[in-house]
């Protein structure tokens, strides 16, 4: 059994790990450790307390995919529930479809029984207005609701990966079962709307207890357009090692010169539990893990690609 997550704090490791321990499948021990991670405020790229889009609205974004069967579920642009993983779980579950975004997946969760949430902490709210008038040069923020053009403005939207951002993890359970989670609130001023990579099945994240899983944080837009998490699991599928599967899904990265909007890493384990974390540059990133016998989490180092464009 082993529970790795991008968290490099570690949240929601050891509840995670418990719930393996307790005789839980992977899938509940995704779903444990990110519903602290979306919990937690002091988190600003997931849950309550995440950024907000430019209009200061929260939209949370999550997916979940079981590698035993391939089933997955994922929700986009949640802005009135603290819990996506356990909404994109319930879409896995219970529905035929696999993905619902804005006021379906809302009603769907409401339909599921899930409470509502103010998500924009204080702090966020200050952080939003504070942008919007001394960067962007707004007065009153309130009034970017009724403006008609907020097209120009979308070049504000920043990665809030460079400070915690969104959440990975993947979790090999003790039957052997693999599955892959992924929590985030985006982007930070982005465009109403906008979805990234994390709630999409096979570029944020994809799980096959066959060959292994992957995850991504950072430039969603990037991963989307070389589908990083399923290119990672099938390169393992074509028989490169762990290592070698995400360093091609890294250098699949490098290709995108143009719109180069900013970094992706890539958490990703091979079907026997070896975890690894990569990106692109020259300081490898850090991802936390967790076996049976340890106490808690520990930090492991991945793997860097040097950039090529
Ligand atoms: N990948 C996320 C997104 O594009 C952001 C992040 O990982 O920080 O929405």
């Amino acid at each position: 059994m082993i529970v790795i997550s991008s968290n490099s704090r570690g949240v929601g490791v050891v509840e995670a790990m418990e719930a393996l321990k307790r005789g839980g499948t992977a899938v509940d021990a995704v779903e444990a450790g990110i519903r602290l991670v979306e919990s937690d405020p002091e988190d600003t790229g997931v849950g309550l307390g995440g950024c907000p889009n430019i209009l200061g609205v929260v939209e949370l974004d999550a997916q979940i995919m079981d590698g035993r069967t391939l089933n997955a579920g994922a929700v986009g642009c949640v802005a009135r529930y603290e819990h996506p993983i356990s909404i994109a779980r319930m879409v896995m579950e219970k529905l035929v479809h696999v993905f619902l975004v804005g006021e379906g997946a809302e009603r769907f969760a409401r339909e599921m029984g899930f409470e509502e949430a103010t998500l924009l902490t204080p702090q966020m709210r200050a952080a939003w207005e504070k942008k919007v008038r001394e960067e962007m040069g707004i007065v009153d923020p309130s009034s970017l609701k009724d403006a008609k053009d907020l097209r120009h403005l979308s070049k504000w939207a920043t990665d809030p990966y460079t400070k915690m951002g969104t959440v990975n993890f993947i979790v090999k359970d003790a039957n052997g079962d693999i599955c892959m989670g992924v929590s985030t609130s985006g982007w930070g001023w982005k465009y109403p709307g906008r979805l990234g990579d994390s709630p999409v099945i096979g570029a944020g994240g994809y799980a096959d207890n066959l060959y292994g899983a992957a995850a991504c944080t950072g430039a969603g837009e990037m991963a989307i357009r070389v589908s990083s998490a399923r290119s990672t699991v099938l390169y393992m599928k074509m028989g490169m090692s762990l290592h070698d599967a995400v360093s091609e899904a890294l250098r699949d990265l490098n290709r995108l010169t143009d719109q180069r909007i900013g970094g992706v890493s890539i958490l990703a384990m091979d079907r026997d539990g070896r975890p690894t974390c990569g990106n692109v540059g020259d300081s490898p990133p850090s991802y936390a893990y967790m076996t049976p016998e340890m106490t808690g989490p520990a930090l492991g180092t991945g793997i860097c690609v040097p950039f090529a464009g």
